[in-house]
């Protein structure tokens, strides 16, 4: 397994604490092995046989003794809540925390650049109860969990949709969701700044000076680093060319992005014709 990547960004600690790189179907990111093989710079750190290279994963940044989780290991509820498997998931998870330092609970944040899945925001405790309601906790025992004001507008899922749209629901019923809006300083040198685009409530953080970053997490505007070279993506966003219009506007200074869902190391600089990682 692939080490943790760890960089500093004036004052803040990024650390990406890493469960899996994972192999999936390309379909799942929008893309489809025709695209992938016409990225110049696509190689087996992106793609293998067909199938595109991604990671659960989450990044924290942290200054002194604050430690702020962005999106933890989203985009595989279905995975990593399984009943059968979810208590080895969330030990490894918290192994892995312990790996780099950061245990669980010394997490005072929890925020998530746009609301889509649960991720490992919160986990499922079976109450036992006759009624067999289970309640769903926070993951990180003693942090916040925040998403964005515009996030909590929108938030309107049909009934019948996936799983985790209830467990929102709950989580916002019982009061342990908290709320930042677009501009917000998350940690000195982390600002979110709205962008939409990808769905309506959609965030990106910056780190360093908010009028020229040093760092940005660009959240799901590129799911993975080869959606910097294969153009719009109808599949993944509402507003397929304003998202794209978006990454490149933070791309293309040749600062550092990060990524949710990119393998390791889950971070590069876009170099104008290609992606270049850095050192993990
Ligand atoms: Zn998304």
């Amino acid at each position: 397994m692939a080490a943790m990547t760890r960089m500093t960004i004036g004052d803040l600690t990024l650390t990406r604490v890493l469960y899996t790189d994972a192999l999936i179907d390309p379909a799942a990111t929008g893309l489809t092995a025709t695209e992938i093989d016409a990225v110049p710079w696509n190689d087996e750190r992106w793609s293998a046989d067909g199938q595109i290279r991604v990671g659960a994963a989450a990044w924290v940044a942290s200054q002194d003794d604050r430690h702020v989780v962005i999106d933890p290991f989203g985009n595989a509820d279905d995975i990593f809540h399984d009943p059968s498997f979810a208590l080895d998931h969330q030990r490894a998870m918290s192994s892995a925390f312990d790996a780099a330092g950061i245990p669980i609970d010394r997490v005072t944040t929890v925020v998530l650049s746009h609301i889509e899945g649960l991720g490992m925001s919160a986990f499922r405790r079976p109450t036992g109860d006759a009624d067999g309601r289970d309640r769903w906790i926070p993951f990180f025992p003693n942090a916040t969990i925040e998403v964005n004001d515009a996030s909590l507008a929108t938030f309107d899922p049909p009934n019948d949709g996936h799983w985790s749209d209830d467990v929102w629901r709950g989580l916002f019923a019982d009061d342990l969701v908290g709320t930042y809006s677009a501009g917000a300083s998350l940690l000195p040198g982390m600002t979110a700044e709205f962008t939409g685009a990808h769905n309506p409530g959609h965030h990106v953080f910056h780190f360093g000076d908010p009028s020229g970053p040093d760092a940005t997490y660009v959240g799901h505007l590129a799911v993975s680093p080869l959606h910097l070279s294969t153009g719009a993506c109808e599949q993944q966003h509402l507003e397929p060319d304003r998202a794209w219009q978006l990454l490149h506007s933070f791309a293309d200074d040749g600062r550092i992005l990060l990524g949710p869902l990119w393998p390791s190391p889950g971070a590069g600089r876009w170099a104008g014709n290609e992606f270049v990682p850095v050192d993990g």
